[in-house]
């Protein structure tokens, strides 16, 4: 019986290869879009804020916070230690373990003004005791001094937290005590050593490295008195360069000559 054209066409289909035709599959219908609905957009939140700082509060009792009668009325240095060694007046109070008067001479010619205790200090309750202190008693035994001819102290009483310079308003707050030490001091000169005493105490805010070696003035207690600015010791271990060395070595040569004159 002969094939079917239908038949014919199948087997020829099958002699060239192309076996197995099957439908292809109809790709399934994309979903139908979802109706259009009109929704709130999510309102931004406003972030966490930090908690806003404590503003310090200092107390208001004799003890911390001597009354500037108490300052001014000291007759001597032992007299105003006792009045101020309580303070809490500005936030560097309640973080120290020791309060860093000063010390020295108390009428001596030549005085130090640095910026504030450090970690040793603040351990030891005097000024200057760590590697620049030892480097300042060298260079004051170089002038043929010793630490006890002078008197040293700093602008502020307290160690500042991580050795941080002091904050304007907390060297505000310290500057009448050391005041009072220069006026019962009466020291022929005064070495400031960087620049926070020289801005705190003068108002200088050059740079230290422009100022340093010019001699300055401080008016106080009706007294003018010679001001050197130079380097803090703890900048000259930091650069410890023939030129840095030269230049305070020079400066307080300067300081000296002015009390040896001065005093002939
Ligand atoms: S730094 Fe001066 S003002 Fe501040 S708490 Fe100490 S002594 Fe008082």
């Amino acid at each position: 019986m002969e094939p079917s054209p239908l038949e014919a066409w199948r087997d020829t289909l099958q002699e060239l290869g192309v076996l197995g035709l099957v439908r292809e599959p109809r790709p399934a219908p994309e979903p139908a879009p979802a109706p259009f609905r009109r929704t709130e957009a999510p309102r931004p939140q406003p972030a966490p804020s930090a908690p806003a700082p404590t503003r310090y509060e200092p107390p208001t009792d004799a003890v911390g916070c001597p009354p500037p009668g108490a300052v001014a009325g000291a007759a001597t240095l032992a007299d105003l230690e006792q009045a101020i060694q309580g303070c809490l007046k500005c936030p560097l109070g309640p973080g120290r373990i020791r309060f860093v008067f000063g010390e020295g001479h108390p009428a001596a010619r030549l005085m130090f003004i640095g910026e504030g205790p450090g970690r040793d200090e603040d351990l030891q309750g005097r000024p200057f005791v760590g590697k620049a202190g030892e480097l300042l008693d060298r260079m004051i035994g170089a002038l043929g001094l010793g630490r006890g001819d002078t008197y040293i102290a700093n602008v502020v009483k307290c160690r500042p937290p991580d050795n941080r310079t002091p904050l304007p308003e907390e060297a505000r707050a310290c500057l009448g005590y050391l005041h009072r030490q220069i006026e019962l001091i009466q020291p022929a000169v005064i070495v400031t050593l960087g620049a926070t005493p020289l801005r705190e105490l003068l108002g200088v805010a050059e740079g230290i490295t422009r100022i340093r070696g010019q001699w300055r003035q401080l008016e106080l207690g009706g007294r003018r008195i010679p001001v050197m600015p130079t380097f803090h010791p703890a900048y000259v271990l930091r650069q410890y360069t023939q030129d840095v060395r030269r230049a305070v070595w020079e400066d307080l040569q300067a300081a000296k000559a002015w009390i040896d004159k001065a005093e002939a």
